[in-house]
């Protein structure tokens, strides 16, 4: 098909789509013709900005110091049970926000290795997971005298189950895999691998950032024990936006959690003397929210609330595969799943010149991510992103 006949197809795909008109929901504005990073820094939405004044004026301006009793105490877990009931299939009281996935990872990791029972004394990650969660896990390790097994990961594709039952055993403490791979958008089999974990008596984490708000995540049938996600990705949180982690509710009060700060202790304001960990999942949590970085999130998550996981993991199947047939019509290499039940919101491309491709298109308005060495990575968010997008964006590529 040519470069016309995209663009035709484009515009009946968009004409089809339930979930476009909340495409005019964000901010639009600007040179940007088509934004290929949503799945990196996310669109904001044009009611984050009246969001943010309202919460100046009132709940911060008007209510002063009583907004902490009146709803900022509880705010990590309000918005934790929020974002588990929509997004990643936790039951309330599992769920909080609050710090950094790389902090919250961290905390999460550290406290399973620590309550991992004598002789288990590995923890598996793959070689090509994120750099963050190679790097805490390696230091982990170094602090608590464990080893890490490495599993060894193509580029294109993920971790398989396969892979996971290999790499596990009697001295596995601790498996950290992302559900989404970052570079090659690889969905991992969550459920099936949580279960081959399990069976080795091990604990899992899942890494969401890649997959929350783009594909559905089910993490109470699952079985999974942890999970960690970014929300400046899909969710449009804004930049460095709080993370969220979920605790299964059989590890609350057997597990415990390396930064124990005020907020996390039973009763924080009694100031009393001693550390005693909170009831529930906010014995996760170390020191004061960030409430004011968690406005954004609230109205992104009202608009998942309103457009439901279902449909937006319908749209991301339809604007990777379109994004994939356009790149095999130009003969451009693909370094993602072709099956897009193994697929999350992003497709890589491969090409020996990807980081002058990238920095040329980021020139001409159409803005993907290069990924090192030779990856030029299409991130598609649904909720933002038109099929028109696609064809234009990926048809300014092709003509290079
Ligand atoms: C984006 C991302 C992170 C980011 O961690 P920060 O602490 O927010 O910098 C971690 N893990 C994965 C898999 C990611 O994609």
């Amino acid at each position: 098909m040519t470069g016309a006949g995209f663009a035709a197809r484009a515009a009946e795909l968009d004409a089809a789509d339930p979930l476009a008109p909340l495409r005019d929901r964000f901010v639009l504005d600007g040179d940007v013709t088509a934004y290929f990073d949503g799945n990196s820094l996310g669109r904001p939405l044009r009611v984050t900005g009246e969001a943010l004044a309202a919460f100046t004026a009132h709940d911060w301006g008007s209510r002063l110091i009583r907004s902490w009793d009146e709803q900022w105490v509880e705010l990590p877990t309000v918005l934790g049970d929020r974002l588990g009931a929509l997004l990643v299939g936790a039951a309330a009281g599992q769920t909080l926000v609050g710090d950094s996935t790389s902090v919250l990872l961290y905390k999460l990791a550290r406290a399973a290795v620590d309550g991992a029972g004598g002789g288990r004394d590995e923890i598996v990650v793959s070689d090509d997971d994120f750099p963050t969660d190679r790097y805490l896990l390696e230091g982990i390790a170094a602090e608590t005298g464990r080893t890490l097994r490495w599993i060894p990961t193509d580029p294109d594709g993920g971790v398989s189950v396969e892979q996971v039952a290999e790499a596990v055993g009697p001295r596995t403490a601790l498996v950290v895999l992302s559900h989404v791979a970052y570079r090659s958008g690889y969905l991992a089999d969550a459920a099936a691998i949580t279960a081959v974990v399990h069976d080795a008596g091990a604990l899992v984490c899942w890494d969401l950032c890649h997959s929350v708000g783009a594909v559905p995540v089910a993490l109470d049938a699952w079985g999974a024990d942890l999970a960690v996600g970014c929300t400046y990705k899909y969710l449009g949180g804004g930049p460095g936006s709080p993370a969220f982690a979920y605790v299964a509710a059989r590890h609350h009060g057997v597990l415990r959690q390396p930064v124990q700060g005020w907020f996390g202790r039973s009763d924080p304001f009694a100031m009393a003397a001693g550390y005693v960990p909170a009831e529930g999942v906010r014995q996760f949590l170390s020191g004061t929210p960030p409430v004011l970085a968690l406005v954004p999130l609230r109205v992104g998550l009202d608009l998942y609330a309103e457009a439901g996981i279902g449909a937006v993991r319908a749209k991301s199947e339809a604007l990777t595969a379109f994004a994939v047939e356009i790149a095999d019509a130009a003969g451009l290499e693909v370094a993602s799943p072709r099956d897009p039940a193994r697929r999350g919101g992003h497709v890589t491309l491969r090409h020996p010149d990807a980081r002058a491709i990238v920095a040329e298109l980021w020139r001409r308005g159409v803005v993907p991510d290069f990924r090192a060495p030779d990856g030029i990575r299409i991130g598609l968010a649904p909720l933002s992103t038109s099929f028109a997008e696609v064809a234009s964006g990926l048809g300014a590529l092709t003509r290079l």
